[in-house]
């Protein structure tokens, strides 16, 4: 078992789920594609984070 991170972003009144695959270009952070905001970045606080545990593991 091992856990894992899904960041969202909620600068359009919806939290948004961010897209790991894009984040490879930001050094591994999740990056909003909105707003630009990420965990590092993140001036509006508009990214919240929560923690998930992958059982097939
Ligand atoms: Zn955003």
């Amino acid at each position: 078992m091992s856990t894992y991170r899904i960041w969202y972003c909620s600068c359009n009144g919806t939290p948004m789920e961010l897209d790991y695959e894009k984040t490879l270009e930001t050094d591994g952070e999740p990056y909003c594609d909105c707003c630009g905001a990420t965990p590092s970045s993140d001036p509006r606080q508009t990214l919240s984070v929560e923690e998930k545990e992958d059982w097939d593991d």
